[in-house]
């Protein structure tokens, strides 16, 4: 009988009890249980750990964790919290999740390329004028990030007709998805946001990409174009953001994601005309799709003892 498997996280509990139920559902031969409900003899039997948003010191008080899966994307925290001798972090790669964010991030392009924000601010004003149309292949989008949830964003993109360049580490293997120009390094990032007309941000929050987008890069971005940042919100210096936008350099914002959650009253993003603010919904966990992914990668764990690929701790992803 495999050794048991605790849901270490901080969720409400409609939503524990909604992965819960996914979970079962999708490893009937497994038993996963709140940490709060293990006995500290049960705790010394647990081999994975299924997490969310997870209280550091549950996580080390399970002595025989072999490797931790989370149910979101985003690591950062995880990466933190934990600390170097924790065991391997998996993080969740779902094909589900790529979906829906790749659907938000074409549904956002478009809202830039149609000139809502402008319409809308025409709308405040009562104000009847019918803007230029610039159509999709006079849009370039510059995607930051061509991971998981970059990729499939490329794809949609593309599809849709716009022109799309990325930028990412490290040279992707075969060179990138079909009709996507691929740079990478300083000089690559500085031509990407020079020719982009919306840039996009995919990419995780690392020491590196930490206030990546700050006032010399906003500088470097073409007039008149656009951000939107549906990774996390540390990789935007937001005042130099706010000095771009007031400067007119850049059109529009759209944030999905911000250095503080719930985005608090006081921030003037909340009123600015230029920035779309949104609660961090472009990509939401799916518990059924979250737990099929979960139950396959702890099947191939099960038969052959291998741990799946882990965040690299030196890189932050
Ligand atoms: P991946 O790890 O699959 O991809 C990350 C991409 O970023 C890779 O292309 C990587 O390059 C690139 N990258 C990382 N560091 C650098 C750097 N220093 N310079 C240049 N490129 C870099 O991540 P995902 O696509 O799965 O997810 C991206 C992020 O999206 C998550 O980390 C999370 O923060 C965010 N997210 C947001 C959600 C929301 O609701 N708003 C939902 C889910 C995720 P390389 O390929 O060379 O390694």
């Amino acid at each position: 009988m495999p050794a048991s498997l605790a849901l270490v996280g901080n969720l409400d509990a409609q939503e524990e009890a909604d992965y819960l139920a996914a979970l079962a559902a999708a490893m009937p031969g497994e038993t996963v249980r709140p940490f709060r409900d293990l006995s500290e003899a049960e705790r010394a039997t647990v081999e994975v750990a299924i997490v969310a948003n997870p209280d550091p010191a549950e996580v080390a008080r399970l002595p025989r964790l072999a490797w931790i899966h989370s149910l979101w994307a985003g690591v950062e925290r995880l990466v933190r919290d934990l600390g170097s001798d924790a065991p391997p972090i998996v993080r969740l790669v779902d094909p589900e999740l790529a979906r829906t964010m790749a659907e938000a991030v074409l549904a956002w392009t478009y809202y830039l390329q149609r000139d809502m924000p402008a319409y809308r601010r025409q709308q405040e004003a009562g104000l009847w004028r019918q803007r230029p149309y610039r159509a999709p292949a006079e849009t370039q989008v510059g995607l930051l990030g061509l991971g998981a949830l970059g990729t499939a964003a490329a794809g949609r993109l593309v599809g849709a007709g716009f022109p799309v360049a990325a930028w990412t580490r490290s040279p992707p293997a075969g060179g990138g998805p079909p009709g996507v120009a691929v740079a990478t390094g300083p000089d690559g990032l500085t031509r990407l946001l020079g020719g982009s007309d919306v840039v996009v941000c995919l990419l995780p929050l690392t020491a590196e990409t930490r206030g990546l987008l700050d006032a010399g890069r906003f500088a470097a971005m073409k007039r008149g174009a656009a951000l939107l940042n549906v990774a996390r919100g540390a990789i935007v210096d937001t005042g130099a953001l706010l000095a771009a936008l007031d400067a007119g350099h850049l059109d529009h914002a759209v944030l999905d994601v911000f250095e503080t959650e719930p985005l608090p009253a006081t921030s003037p993003l909340w009123r600015h005309p230029g920035v779309t603010v949104l609660p961090h919904i472009t990509g939401p966990t799916n518990p059924g799709s979250a737990a099929a992914v979960v139950a396959g990668n702890l099947r191939r764990y099960r038969e052959t003892g291998r741990i799946p690929a882990a965040v690299d701790r030196g890189r932050g992803y």
